[in-house]
């Protein structure tokens, strides 16, 4: 049996907890194993050349090789320092640069022991990455399995559609022309033909597409010669049979490995040029330009625009597999088939055994719905300029009733700088914002700060957990509908309004919202004696039909309008212990 989670903290929930559980419990003895995509272990024979080719860079210190004599699994999760992302791209296990067998290294391979492992496991445990990349590869990547159970089930369209996109960023080039010159020796000429071409294939995309995601429609002329001078190159590296390498420590196996992984680099950014010269309708091309100044970066990627199909034939119709099974909090949405909307986006079509199962939660008496009216609380539309200062009243007002506790969750990163801003310096509590410090530790602060207040975007909306009265009030700025104009959500829009059988209200963009909202509401409540309050300040909610529908999907909570409903869902009992 494979299970498949989206999640880190879910992977190690079944491998620490859930599956031991079950150990305990079923009468038959079984055994486990987890598996993560090549990428996250270290590759031992990539450490060794890259500290031989690099014996003064100071980028692999002392601590990090420490960890790695002691490590018996050779995963990069296990560090609680980070490794710079370049620095970790030549050292991890890559399936384009790997020995194999003739590995000097191959009896101690971290990948090649946890594949071993996960060969004879009875439950293996991985992700939806690696499922995925094993379906594309007709079943070459993890052990034959019968059983199927993919949980955190709604993020499976949106992972495969990243599986499968393809990009080209003018930092990827400079690093392709690096390797190159360094390790293939390859012609300065070809070398310079390729920056030219980027420099100005990435100026006009500069100049017209500049800053945010923005869609790519028309066909982009300067992709032509940039396309050209790859195939050049793609040529030159495989014309070499590097007959003059003197062939000492495998190092003409390796030069060729090395070319291997070059090439491959190159037919992804092929492919990837190729939408930007001649857009294809079923794929969706948009740039994007690196916020960060120290790291100036410029990207264009080509997203396939409909996975269903493929996870419908290549994973779920896999040959042998008997059954799967999908679960998560957040499949059912509103409708005549609640399921509809995750079926489509994984391609099922026709009968299949599917039901609601009751939470274990109490929410009517656990948990308070508040849902402030727009009149009574002065709030405009949340389109409004003004909507996030009026909201921040009422957020302010709702911490000193909870004693803070509190998790403020938004859409988009402005609102959340914006009443972080306005609040937090107003506060008697301590306040942190995402973005101060890495997730797990500003989640780790919050659990020990007396009366904390988190501000959060995406992270936090789902994926975290905080038992007990630490927790007592999550506040959700407005209907999470997604951004009209990313990119991918807008050309699956547009399809849909084209084909006329669905609605893209109806079937797209409520679903989305359905979703992503019961993920927020879903931070308050997790275990059977939590207490607390859901505040989501969007007048929508009520003033329109669809609001209407939205809240029959959450949890069933009491509803108020009315701040002085509040107090008694706060445990104020725990606040002086
Ligand atoms: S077998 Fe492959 S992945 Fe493992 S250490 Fe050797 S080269 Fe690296």
């Amino acid at each position: 049996m494979v299970v498949s989670t989206a999640t880190i903290s879910l992977q190690e929930q079944y491998i620490k907890k859930d599956i031991p559980l079950l150990q305990k419990l079923v009468p038959f003895e079984f055994n486990y194993a987890l598996l993560k995509g090549r990428g996250n272990y270290v590759g031992i024979r990539r450490f060794n050349d890259f500290v031989a080719e690099n014996p003064k860079s100071n980028a692999i210190d002392d601590e990090f090789v420490e960890w790695l004599n002691e490590s018996e699994t050779g995963d990069i999760s296990e560090l609680d320092f980070t490794l710079p992302g370049e620095i970790w791209q030549e050292i991890n296990s890559d399936g384009e640069d790997c020995l194999r067998q003739r590995c000097p290294n191959f009896s101690d391979c971290f990948y090649f022991g946890a594949r071993e492992a996960a060969e004879h496991a009875d439950i293996l445990v991985v992700n939806h990455n690696l499922l995925l990349v094993d379906a594309a590869s007709g079943g070459n990547v993890l052990p034959k399995y019968d059983l199927l159970i993919i949980d955190e089930a709604h993020h499976l369209n949106d992972i495969a559609t990243e599986a499968f996109s393809s990009q080209i960023s003018s930092r990827g080039l400079k690093r392709l022309r690096n390797k190159a010159t360094k390790q293939l020796n390859a012609p300065i000429k070809l070398l310079e033909d390729i920056e030219f071409d980027s420099h100005a294939l990435f100026h006009r995309l500069r100049n017209d597409y500049a800053f945010n995601k923005k869609r790519v429609r028309q066909s982009i002329k300067e992709a032509e010669p940039m396309l050209m001078s790859l195939h050049v190159l793609r040529g030159w590296i495989e014309s070499q049979d590097y007959e003059n390498v003197l062939d000492v420590d495998l190092a003409k196996e390796k030069l060729k490995l090395k070319a291997k992984a070059v090439i491959s680099t190159i037919d992804r950014y092929i492919k990837c040029l190729d939408l930007l010269k001649l857009p294809d309708s079923n794929w969706v091309i948009y740039v994007e330009q690196s916020t960060n100044p120290n790291h100036e970066n410029f990207s264009v990627t080509a997203s396939p625009l409909d996975v269903s199909g493929f996870i419908a034939d290549n994973l779920l119709s896999k040959a042998g597999l008997h059954s799967t099974v999908c679960m998560s909090a957040t499949l059912a949405t509103a409708g005549d088939d609640p399921f509809d909307y995750f079926k489509t986006s994984v391609g099922v079509i026709g009968p299949v055994v599917q039901d609601k199962f009751q939470s274990p939660f109490d929410y009517k008496h656990q948990s308070m719905l508040f849902l402030p009216g727009r009149k009574s609380y002065n709030l405009p539309n949340p389109n409004d300029a003004g909507y996030i200062t009026e909201a921040s009243r009422v957020i302010e007002q709702l911490i000193e009733l909870s004693h803070g506790r509190a998790f403020i969750l938004f859409t988009s990163r402005s609102a959340l700088f914006r009443a972080f801003e306005i609040i937090s310096k107003r506060l008697p509590y301590e306040a942190r914002r995402q973005g101060e410090m890495p997730r797990n530790k500003l989640l780790e602060w919050f659990k020990v700060t007396p009366n904390a207040v988190l501000f959060g975007t995406s992270s936090f909306w789902e994926g975290v957990s905080v038992d007990g009265d630490q927790l007592s009030l999550v506040v959700i700025d407005r209907i999470p509908f997604q951004a009209p104009d990313d990119p991918i959500y807008e050309a699956r829009c547009e399809r849909l309004k084209e084909g006329g059988e669905k609605s893209w209200f109806g079937d797209l963009a409520l679903p989305y919202a359905i979703t992503r909202l019961k993920q927020g509401v879903g931070r308050l409540i997790r275990t059977q004696s939590d207490k607390g309050v859901v505040a989501i300040l969007d007048p929508r909610l009520t003033e329109k039909a669809y609001g209407q529908k939205i809240i029959e999907c959450l949890p069933p909570m009491s509803v108020t309008h009315n701040l002085q409903d509040l107090p008694s869902f706060f445990n104020v009992n725990s606040l002086n212990s």
